[in-house]
């Protein structure tokens, strides 16, 4: 398109209309592209019934914060909803259909960094279980990520080969540091080298205020700007490391998948390439953008100008839907792809489902 106007203009004509949803947006209007059968919205992109993947779903497992709970402070009250309970799956496959989500990848978010050894395996044993048995009564509609220790390597890569091959997990969940160590610690190495080994994705995902504990208080104020700000901060930080620390150069063929967009790196990766072009930067191969190429990023960025703008950094095929379900950042999630626009139909059925299949290995 040359301009606005042409833009409307071909979007008025288009047999597939879009409306405009304010701050620069462009959503599909209700009932565009998709059909309902029962409740289950159906996402049809053409003609073609298209199978959704979400990558980025949460579960909360009662026993396993029986666990924890003395040791972590400031855990939000939000985890304690009935629908983030992998043992009540009902209410949380009506808003998945609601959604039009058909298969949602679920993983916990890490509280258990602080653990030893004997207990971390108890906390992780507890989540494993309850996320292979979801998996388990349902296997149309989830996959699972697996906890794994990983203040402890060795026993991570343990946790993590025993999750994918007797549990039938996907991949595993990680946060953005480890206590004090970022994830390109050579501590780590183990871990990688097992993910690498296995095939399978590892999923980056901010813990919020567990990886701030000297600098909260600048996320201080009126507004959660823990949430806002540190941890889209956390995961461009963690990427960052992996990059310039040689931890993908170590590891090429590791599989990892950056929760919301991979943070504010790849909107602005052309500070880190020019880091590498004027000598700032000596101990890295290739320019940052390269690396972004060989990562994977939910979509989870708001706006169709910040996803059109992730695609062109990364690659098509780099991108999964993400939805952060069920705290509602993009319920929406679906409509925000099917209204990103300039992709074609091929490009939306990958964003959609087609990659994170690939990813995951999952047949739709
Ligand atoms: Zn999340």
């Amino acid at each position: 398109m040359s301009n606005r106007r042409g833009f409307l203009r071909d979007c008025a004509t288009a047999t597939t209309g879009f409306v405009f949803a304010g701050f620069g947006n462009v959503k599909p209007a209700l009932g565009w592209q998709s059909s309902r059968a029962g409740k289950r919205r159906e996402v049809m992109v053409g003609t073609r019934r298209v199978r959704t993947i979400d990558v980025h779903s949460h579960v909360y497992v009662p026993e396993a914060w029986d666990l924890v709970k003395d040791h972590v402070a400031g855990e939000n009250e939000a985890n304690s909803r009935p629908v983030l309970n992998p043992r009540n799956a009902s209410d949380r496959l009506a808003q998945m259909d609601e959604y039009g989500v058909d298969v949602q990848v679920v993983g916990i978010n890490p509280n258990w960094y602080w653990a030893e050894p004997e207990l971390a395996r108890k906390i992780i044993k507890i989540q494993n279980e309850r996320i292979a048995e979801l998996c388990a009564a349902h296997p149309e509609r989830f996959v699972g990520l697996c906890s794994v220790a990983l203040q402890h390597p060795d026993l991570a890569a343990e946790q993590l080969e025993e999750g994918v091959k007797k549990m039938g997990m996907r991949g595993a969940l990680i946060g953005a540091m480890v206590n004090t160590d970022e994830l390109s610690a050579p501590k780590f190495n183990p871990f990688w080298a097992k993910a690498q080994e296995l095939g399978v994705v590892i999923f980056i995902h901010p813990m919020g205020p567990l990886e701030f504990p000297e600098g909260q208080a600048r996320f201080k104020g009126r507004q959660n700007l823990v949430s806002l700000v540190g941890n889209p901060l956390a995961t461009t930080l963690a990427l960052s490391h992996l990059i310039f620390d040689g931890t993908l150069d170590r590891f090429p063929e590791l599989k990892i998948c950056a929760a919301h967009g991979g943070g504010f790196l790849p909107s602005y990766i052309g500070r880190s390439d020019r880091c590498v072009d004027n000598g700032g930067c000596k101990t890295i191969s290739k320019h940052p953008s390269q690396y972004l190429k060989q990562m994977f990023f939910d979509s989870l960025v708001f706006t169709n100008e910040g996803l059109r703008h992730l695609i062109a950094e990364t690659g098509i095929s780099r991108i999964v839907l993400g939805t952060d379900f069920p705290y509602g950042w993009q319920h929406d999630a679906v409509d925000y792809v099917l209204g990103v626009p300039g992709l074609s139909d091929e490009e939306r059925v990958a964003i959609l489902g087609g990659n994170a299949a690939k990813l995951l290995g999952i047949h739709i």
